[in-house]
């Protein structure tokens, strides 16, 4: 019952992944309707329900524009798990505030990188050009897109991908 289950907006957006009893849950009440089973059947005494794995909301919920939580692993990803500062692909990722927030740096998309250990500690709590480092890259939030946001699931969950792309 824990199974993930793709949750479309009435306009077939993708906007959510919840769990199989959440979504049978939504089904039994009316709220949403399946999209694509491919799971099987869950059996009961009185009846066998089919095991969704995309279902459709019956109505619009209105929404803000999507945007990627800033968190260290959407940061990680977004930098391709690579130190922005020496181009090392290592196991002991940091996050870098490119200008140190005791400098005023915010904790925003274009202020944070991913950096190795060594990096991190080598820039220390100083400007870029005081450390005489570059980034690789200048950073900047990453897109909004369902094939960003829900792209990760896609190996487990091969059918969902006519759903997600494109939006
Ligand atoms: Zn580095």
């Amino acid at each position: 019952m824990q199974v993930q289950v793709l949750v479309l907006n009435a306009n077939f957006e993708p906007i959510n992944v919840c769990n199989t009893r959440r979504a049978i849950g939504l089904i039994l009440s009316g709220k949403a309707a399946l999209v694509t089973n491919g799971r099987g059947y869950i059996h009961t005494v009185s009846q066998n329900y089919p095991r969704p794995s995309v279902i459709r909301l019956e109505h619009m919920v209105q929404r803000a524009r999507p945007r990627v939580k800033l968190t260290r692993r959407e940061v990680f990803r977004r930098d391709g798990f690579i130190c922005q500062y020496c181009g090392r692909h290592v196991i002991d990722l940091t996050i870098d505030h490119v200008l140190p927030r005791h400098l005023g740096g915010l904790h925003v998309w274009t202020n944070v990188v991913t950096a190795c250990a060594s990096c991190n500690h080598r820039k220390g709590a100083r400007r870029l050009e005081e450390a005489h480092m570059s980034l690789l890259h200048m950073p900047k939030e990453p897109p909004a897109s369902a094939i960003y946001i829900f792209g990760h699931h896609l190996p487990d969950n091969h059918e969902w991908e006519p759903w997600i792309t494109g939006w």
